[in-house]
């Protein structure tokens, strides 16, 4: 086949197109299927959690989400009262940014035709077969039919994932009971909060600025609504009904940028990974949008196996780092489903009993442990990979409570006195190796690795009593060793 790329990557939604950002950094040959002719224009996801602003601060691109959206300090948990405080959370970014799914999708597009990736639209792809060698992904550009032959390919083609389908990869999970009406518009009386969760006999009500300074989210359900399905036609009308009943008065929506209906079906891939094809985002996992999480976990998932997968193009890593995007990606996905049924499971049931248990929930969302522990979860800051992706030598250690966790983009010393930032040293997509200033000089170190010698001492903060710190090329610590050891590093990622 004349067509041939190292990586195939299906559907150029959020998630794909990530991925193919990560591997075109890397300098893997990938091309972008995508079924739409123009880009996507519903706001869908509205929140860029923590973690996720972390991920492109990594890449050193933030500062172009941060300046067109809207940071807001709380969340919403199950529309409890109390709500998630991410302010006290250990970053640079403690807020969720409010900001339109168009235009989180339109600024990672543009980054991937910066890094020069291939992105066909057009292009519905109806089969994906692999061999032992490739994969050969085939369909239609409008009457032509195309063929693509790639050494990988992943599915990021959403819910109805085709390249699912074609693996013949379970989606287990729970189909919907309750339905959702949403809509992004304008508000003539607008509530006094611009952040506001209602729940009573009426229904459920969340409220929250687009982040675009016009319009607002309003999200219903009506508690004496039957279950409606998706495809259900939903109007402007019914949106304002059910929220003035909730709210006791009317809003006043008008001019509605986007109106829709959803339901809590929730469902997780059986597995990531058949051969040489892997699943990430909506491909692998759909949730109720409970908590804003779906896209941002998708995010973070095309993070993991961007890395590892060029690693492995490249040749500085073996195949079997490719098992390890499951089995730190799945749990993931396993507590997303958790997390967001019982989100939902608060959300949507209305009678004495439920509301108390609300009521007692909200408050015990009032004490800053519980509090920080969901915040930790809905932000992804809570998210750690303990198992090690390989076994290091020379005195190397994977040490519980340390490796795997992720690193904040804390202040650097350097050997020379000068002050940096972590994350400079991440934006390549390369591992990162921190040694304070006499161990580097004895270490040899490989290609795919930034050294960075640190002044002795300065940097207590991040190293701890450690004298190396060897950081994945996705901000989490691998291994670390002890200030007496001595020796390079070797590892067979
Ligand atoms: C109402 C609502 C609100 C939400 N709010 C949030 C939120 O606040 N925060 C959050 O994180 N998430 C939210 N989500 C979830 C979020 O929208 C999804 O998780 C996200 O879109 C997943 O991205 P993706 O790239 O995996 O899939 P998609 O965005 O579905 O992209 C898949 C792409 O693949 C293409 N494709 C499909 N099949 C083919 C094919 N055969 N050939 C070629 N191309 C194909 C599609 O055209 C599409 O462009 C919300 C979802 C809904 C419905």
């Amino acid at each position: 086949m004349s067509n041939e790329f190292d990586v195939v990557v299906i559907g150029g939604g959020p998630v794909g197109l990530w991925l193919a950002c990560e591997l075109a950094l890397a300098k893997v040959k990938v091309l972008v299927l995508e079924r739409r002719t123009e880009r996507v224009t519903q706001s869908r996801a509205l929140t860029l959690h923590g973690r996720t602003l972390e991920v492109f601060a990594l890449r050193g691109i933030a500062e172009r989400f941060l300046s067109q959206g809207r940071a807001n300090p709380g969340f919403f948990f199950g529309g409890l009262d109390t709500l998630l405080d991410f302010s006290t959370l250990e970053s640079r970014f403690p807020f969720t940014l409010f900001l339109p799914q168009a235009t989180t999708e339109r600024l990672i597009e543009e980054r991937a035709l910066e890094l020069g990736v291939d992105i066909r639209r057009g292009h519905l792809v109806e089969q994906v077969e692999q061999n032992a060698d490739s994969v050969i992904i085939r369909g239609r550009n409008g009457e032509t039919p195309f063929g693509f032959a790639a050494r990988y390919a992943a599915g990021a083609d959403g819910a109805r994932s085709i390249v699912r389908q074609a693996l013949a990869i379970d989606f287990v999970g729970h189909p919907a009971r309750h339905a959702m009406t949403l809509a992004d518009v304008a508000l003539d009386a607008p509530p006094e909060k611009p952040v506001l969760t209602l729940v009573n006999e009426a229904g459920g009500l969340v409220l929250a600025p687009r982040g675009d300074g016009v319009h607002h989210r309003i999200g219903v359900i009506d508690a004496s609504s039957p279950y409606l399905a998706p495809s259900a036609p939903v109007s402007l009308a019914e949106v304002a009904a059910c929220a003035a009943r909730i709210f006791g008065r009317d809003l006043r929506p008008r001019d509605p940028v986007w109106i829709s209906r959803f339901t809590d079906e929730s469902r997780l891939a059986e597995c990531y990974r058949k051969g040489r094809i892997f699943l990430a985002g909506d491909a692998a996992h759909i949730n109720p949008p409970m908590g804003g999480q779906g896209m941002n976990v998708g995010i973070q998932d095309a993070m993991n196996l961007g890395w590892k997968l060029a690693s492995v193009i490249r040749g500085t890593a073996s195949d079997e780092i490719l098992d390890s995007y499951q089995s730190e990606r799945r749990p993931i996905g396993e507590a997303l489903q958790d997390d967001t049924l019982a989100q939902f499971a608060l959300f949507s049931a209305f009678d004495p009993p439920a509301l108390a248990l609300r009521r007692m929930l909200s408050g015990f969302l009032r004490v800053p442990e519980v509090n920080r522990q969901l915040a930790d979860q809905l932000s992804g800051f809570g998210v750690a990979y303990p198992e090690p992706l390989f076994q290091a030598e020379h005195n190397w250690d994977h040490r519980k409570g340390v490796s795997g966790h992720r690193l904040s983009d804390g202040d650097l010393v350097l050997r020379d006195g000068s002050r940096t930032t972590l994350y400079r040293y991440l934006q390549e997509g390369r591992w990162v190796l921190l040694q304070v200033a006499a161990e580097s000089d004895a270490t040899p170190v490989r290609d795919a690795i930034n050294l960075v010698s640190l002044a002795p001492g300065a940097n207590d903060g991040l190293l701890g009593n450690f004298a190396s710190m060897l950081v994945r090329p996705d901000g989490y610590v691998a291994h670390v060793r002890a200030v007496d050891d001595a020796g390079g590093i070797e590892f067979a990622a």
